[in-house]
Order: structure tokens, then C-alpha cells, then sequence
């Protein structure tokens, strides 16, 4: 271990590329690297573990380690799948056991979640809701998912949430049929950045601004604040991903939508004041996602201290 805090590992693993790195901080990122997905988990896990050990004897043993990964993902401790990616449409990642496959290789203390409850807690401790015990991380990429968190905690059931695939109130007058393969005109088969490019035959960050998909991305997305609006009243909501990214302008968008849709209800001050307060960009910018790895770390990390104290 180097200087006093301990040295964290951390790895975000997505759809198409994982970010591995080592660290402290967000601020102390001692060594990072990124390492495609491919369709052969083995190979990949493999790479990720071969490039963590090559810094741990460069920088000294890791403390403890944080998985976030794509998702589903089975988070029950007690289930045979527990750390396992589930039911994936991804080739060849049905029913990887990704969390048993890192800890067996550091048998260090590890935590494991999706990486939207990564990015929430990272924006909890580092990004745009510190000192918040109440709110919600959205991310529009790929897909959509949602991380809630509720009196200082993430929200978890039987699982995560998936609100993703919640269904709303459509844009009147909007018959595309959506293009969740499971469900159609979810959230995510009407707004992800797949949904997006179904529908206008390029990539999300391609198509202009002024085209009429954005109404219904927006209208989409603005339904589905209003429904965490009033399920757990979020003093803030954090809209991430790659897609919110690329179109800055959705942000002004879904909250002049979600107003609306409110259309008064509720007296939360938060939605009284300048709402550009109450649904913003993550404060990590496009690290939330790498930096919920770090968090996931160093939440690990902080259990076992605390059981040794
Ligand atoms: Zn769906």
C-alpha cells in the first residue's frame, strides 16, 4: 500500500469496453486502462485480471476491489447466482459468474453492483448529490437504468430497480412501436441511444437537434421522472449517459416536460426553486460510471474496517 490511504481497485465493465484502473481517489487515479468486451467473458475477465496484478506489483497489494457491471445482474448474496451477470441479451454473457471470477483471482474484499448504483453512489460521495440522503441517477446510453437512492441508502428488492423498462403515458399522437425486444415502448425501447437509432436509422449522437425524435425521447424520459418524482421524492435527480451527454439541450428539455406533466402537484421547494437545480448533469461528468467502481471499492474496503474495528 502506498501513503496512508488504502490503494483501490476498480472496474467498470460495460457493454462494449471495461475501464480498469487503481487508486485512491477520483483524484488519485494511479494507473487506468480500458479493455474491450468481447463476446468470450473468459478472455476478457482474464485481460482484467492480468492487467490488475501487473500494477499491484508496480503499486503494492490492493485493499479491496469494485465490480460495476452491466446488468442484469444477480445482487441476492444468498442466491447460487450471486455475482453473476443474468439474463443479457449480450453474446456469450448469459450467466457469467464476473463476481466470482475477480474475487477468486485478489481475495480481496469486493463489492459488486450495477453500474448505475456504482455512478449513484459516486455521485452521492464525489459528484452532484453529496450531502444528499435522498435521490436519483438516471442513465440514457445503451440502455436506461436507474439508481435509487433513499435515506442514505440504495434502494434494492429482490433485486435492482429496473425502471427502465417502466412503461409510460406516450407522446400523443406517437405510434412508433418502440424497440425494447421484450416490451416495445418502454422507457428504454422509446428513449436509449438503441431505441434512438432504430427509430432514425444513425447513431443517437448524430441525429440533429432539431429532429422530432427528441420530443419523444424527452417526453419519454420526463414520465419517467415524474413517476421517481412520486415514488421516492428525490431531492435531486442526476441524468447521465452517454446519449444526455451528447445532447446537452435534453436536460432544459425534460424539465420543462416534467413540470408539466406535474402540472403543480407536490410542494417539494426543490421543484419551486430553479429547477435546472433539481434535475442537472452528474458532477462527475462521463467518470461517474468508472468512479462508481472506485466507490463500490472503497464501500468494500470500508466494511471490513469497520467489522475489524
Ligand atoms: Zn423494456
Amino acid at each position: 500500500m502506498t501513503g496512508s490511504k488504502p490503494l483501490l481497485g476498480g472496474i467498470e465493465l460495460g457493454g462494449t469496453k471495461c475501464i480498469c484502473f487503481i487508486g485512491t481517489a477520483p483524484d488519485d487515479i494511479r494507473e487506468q486502462v480500458s479493455v474491450p468486451t468481447g463476446s468470450d467473458p473468459e478472455t476478457t475477465l482474464s485481460r482484467i485480471v492480468d492487467q490488475l496484478k501487473a500494477w499491484q506489483s508496480l503499486h503494492g497489494r490492493l485493499a479491496a476491489l469494485g465490480i460495476a457491471s452491466f446488468g442484469p445482474v444477480d445482487l441476492a448474496t444468498q442466491s447460487s447466482t450471486y455475482g453473476f451477470i443474468t439474463s443479457t441479451a449480450k453474446p456469450g454473457w448469459r450467466f457469467v459468474d464476473v463476481a466470482g471470477h475477480l474475487t477468486r483471482a485478489f481475495k480481496v474484499p469486493t463489492s459488486f453492483d450495477t453500474d448505475v448504483n456504482g455512478a449513484a453512489l459516486a455521485e452521492g460521495r464525489w459528484g452532484a448529490a453529496r450531502e444528499l440522503a435522498d435521490f436519483a441517477y438516471l442513465t440514457v446510453g445503451t440502455g436506461i437504468g436507474v439508481g435509487l437512492v433513499v435515506n442514505g441508502n440504495l434502494v434494492y428488492g429482490f433485486s435492482h430497480p429496473e425502471l427502465g423498462h417502466a412503461r409510460m403515458a406516450r407522446l400523443a399522437g406517437d405510434d412508433w412501436p418502440g424497440a425494447c425486444a421484450l416490451h416495445r415502448d418502454c422507457v428504454e425501447g422509446l428513449a436509449s441511444g438503441t431505441a434512438i437509432a432504430a427509430r432514425t436509422g444513425m447513431p443517437a449522437e448524430q441525429v440533429p437537434a432539431d429532429s422530432p425524435v427528441w420530443q419523444a425521447v424527452a417526453h419519454a424520459l420526463a414520465q419517467l421522472l415524474h413517476t421517481i418524482v412520486l415514488a421516492t421524492a428525490p431531492r435531486r435527480i442526476i441524468l447521465g449517459g452517454g446519449v444526455t451527454q451528447s445532447r446537452p439541450e435534453l436536460l432544459s428539455r425534460v424539465r420543462a416536460l416534467l413540470l408539466q406533466s406535474l402540472n403543480g402537484y407536490l410542494a417539494l421547494e426543490e421543484l419551486a426553486g430553479p429547477i435546472a437545480h433539481y434535475i442537472v448533469a452528474p458532477g462527475l461528468g462521463s467518470l461517474a460510471g468508472p468512479m462508481g467502481a472506485l466507490a463500490l471499492a472503497s464501500n468494500a474496503y470500508r466494511s471490513v474496517s469497520r467489522a475489524h474495528a
